[in-house]
């Protein structure tokens, strides 16, 4: 009989004041400002490992690549959620679907969403789904101060 789990991740970057700063959202790079942080600042890469890591009851990806260690610095973040694969492979889980949510207000992630959703797909080797939501003008997201991601993640060991 097959176990399964479900993990949820949550992430959240400021954009960056560097305009030179790319933005990378799913390993696609988009028109900028980028994200601000110790790695690429892929916040989708970020909620999906620790949605990966969280329903396999693994540390998470903050004590999985601690951002203390320079070696992760502009870390390639798919890299890291290819690690995180690895890890679960190990203890001999499979991914069975993620589900995200993207939120921030510019760009519109319409135009990218097909090539996000096939290259987390086949990383994670998976059905994957990108939804991209503004948050309407409201908040930090609003205000286009940074942006945020959830995803939803259920594994199975057989
Ligand atoms: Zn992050």
């Amino acid at each position: 009989m097959s176990t399964f789990r479900i993990g949820q991740g949550f992430d959240v970057h400021p954009f960056s004041e560097d305009p030179e700063r790319t933005l990378i959202i799913g390993g696609e790079t988009l028109p900028g400002p980028g994200l601000d942080g110790h790695s690429d600042a892929d916040l989708l890469a970020h909620a999906t490992a620790d949605a990966l890591l969280g329903a396999a009851g693994l540390d998470d990806i903050g004590q999985q690549f601690p951002d203390t260690d320079s070696s992760f610095s502009n870390a390639n973040s798919m890299e890291l959620l290819k690690n995180v694969v690895q890890l679960l492979k190990d203890e001999g889980w499979e991914v069975c679907n993620v589900d995200c949510n993207v939120i921030l207000e510019e760009p519109k992630l319409s135009l990218y969403k097909n090539n996000i959703q096939d290259r987390m797909s086949k990383l994670l080797d998976a059905p994957v789904a990108v939804k991209g939501r503004s948050s309407e003008g409201m908040g930090f997201i609003g205000k286009k101060e940074g942006a945020a991601c959830l995803v939803v993640a259920l594994i199975s060991k057989s």
